[in-house]
């Protein structure tokens, strides 16, 4: 289908006022809803293709929270589409102002591949309950996921409402020259700043979900076995492959070494060995080649070896690192955590603070004054306090980046929200209004 036809179809459709009625978008957030289960095996086959997840991780990470999703806007409709009562300032009495919430109209949503369901699904999933119409593009890398995601809708989905167009760079390059009225882009900066740009063309607003290198911290006062656990399952959860895993670990030189151990002892437990059903493979050759060349043999504390074949790389724990190595140059996106030791802890903030604001940050520790500090000091997206990953399970929370990590958030309200605009309405009687704003202007009115 010709994409431009679509769009042009899509414009004329949200001109009909159809999307505003909310019984509407319910109706379909409930089809939707019913697709994704009665077609489960179908994507769980697809992401299994493209790289090696298993059906546990698939639901867990992605088809879960996506009917979550859906399951919340459906309850929290009626109220979030309300128009708000605000306060009105005494010079505009007697008024009742009031927030609109309007659909922006049709949306364009560029998905990443690392979770291709809950990162392309998820954004439309609030577009269209806040009213709009919608093209996705998923990430062409995870390829399988892309054309089922792409037949599931565009067999039972209108394509002037909402429809999945399939395609790489040369098909995105086209639809950034499309005039949308808001993109939802997620994926690296590097693209990011092609949308940012491509979008200002048109004055379109933009929400970038984007990444860079989230920092844990585990200072003395931790409870280290628990700071163990939750680091590497949310480290090595999709072989790393996820935006909010922790990129790099700065631990307290005088527990690092007991720490290391823990790390070692759960990465066994949780048996990511190769061929387990438990670990994820790296999506493609490309990142493989990329990420073995990050892993220092010198440096390696544990793991360290890998498949080409399968594309596996072992979960790897690299020590005595230097803020200089390549390692820590970029985002690494893959199961290698590099550890750096640290003697005091406002210089591990320091450190931090010399690098782009991160996507997300950790700390484990139950000392207030370093939970303070680290509120206090650090900018970041998101992030956890003695946990990792989980804030983005929390709807009440709004997900996004800050800085180089990301421009606007979603999740909950705040999906709803970006997909809206807040028109905002003064309401006036036309009695009981004081003359003093009209000219003739005098002395005696300014000094009234
Ligand atoms: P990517 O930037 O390579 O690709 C994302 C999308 O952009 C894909 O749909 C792709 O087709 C398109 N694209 C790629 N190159 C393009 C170009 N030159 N012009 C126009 N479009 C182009 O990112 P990725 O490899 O899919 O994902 C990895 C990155 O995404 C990491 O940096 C990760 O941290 C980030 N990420 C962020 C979030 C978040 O929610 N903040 C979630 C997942 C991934």
């Amino acid at each position: 289908m010709n994409i431009q036809e679509v769009l042009s179809s899509q414009k004329v459709f949200f001109q009909s006022q159809k999307t505003k009625n909310i019984k509407f978008r319910k109706i379909y957030l409930e089809k939707l809803k019913s697709l994704i289960i009665q077609n489960e095996e179908l994507l769980y086959e697809a992401i299994d293709k493209d790289f090696g997840k298993s059906k546990f991780d698939t639901f867990t990470t992605e088809i879960s929270l996506v009917l979550k999703d859906i399951d919340y806007y459906l309850k929290n409709l009626n109220t979030l589409s309300k128009p708000k009562k605000v306060t009105t300032n005494l010079a505009n009495q007697l008024g009742k102002s009031r927030l609109y919430p309007e659909p922006l109209g049709c949306v364009l949503v560029i998905g990443a591949w690392n979770y291709p369901y809950q990162l392309s699904l998820s954004p439309i999933i609030a577009a269209l309950a806040a009213g709009n119409c919608c093209i996705l593009k998923p990430s062409e890398i995870a390829e399988n996921t892309m054309k089922a995601m792409a037949t599931i809708i565009n067999e039972n989905f209108p394509p002037e409402y909402l429809y999945v167009y399939e395609g790489g760079i040369d098909e995105t390059t086209a639809l950034l020259q499309l005039k949308f009225d808001s993109i939802f882009f997620t994926g690296s900066t590097k693209v990011g700043k092609i949308v940012y740009k491509a979008a200002a063309e048109h004055l379109t607003p933009v929400t970038l979900e984007l990444g860079g290198k989230s920092p844990v911290i585990v200072t003395k006062d931790a409870d280290l076995n628990v700071a163990a656990k939750r680091i590497v399952w949310g480290k090595f959860l999709n072989a790393g492959q996820t935006c909010v895993a922790p990129d790099y670990l700065l631990v307290e030189e005088t527990v690092q070494e007991q720490f290391l151990e823990m790390l070692r002892n759960y990465i066994k437990e949780f048996q990511y060995s190769p061929g387990s059903e438990q670990y994820t493979r790296i999506i493609n050759q490309r990142n493989f080649q990329r990420l073995i060349k990050l892993i220092d043999k010198e440096k390696i504390y544990y793991g360290g070896t890998w498949n080409e074949d399968q594309l596996y790389i072992e979960p790897t724990l690299l020590t005595q690192v230097d803020w200089q190595d390549d390692v820590m140059q970029e985002e690494i996106f893959g199961p290698i955590l590099p550890v750096i030791s640290f003697t005091s802890f406002p210089m591990a903030l320091n450190s931090i603070l010399e690098l782009e604001k991160p996507l997300s940050a950790y700390l484990f520790t139950n000392n207030a004054e370093e939970k303070e500090n680290f509120l206090q000091k650090l900018s970041f997206g998101g992030g956890c306090i003695n946990d990792v990953i989980m804030h983005l399970s929390n709807d009440y929370l709004p997900f996004g980046g800050v800085g180089h990590s990301g421009i606007g958030n979603y999740h909950g309200k705040y999906g709803f929200e970006t997909f809206s605009h807040q028109k905002a309405v003064l309401e006036k009687t036309t009695w009981g209004e004081p003359n003093i704003k009209y000219p003739p202007y005098s002395e005696k009115k300014l000094t009234w």
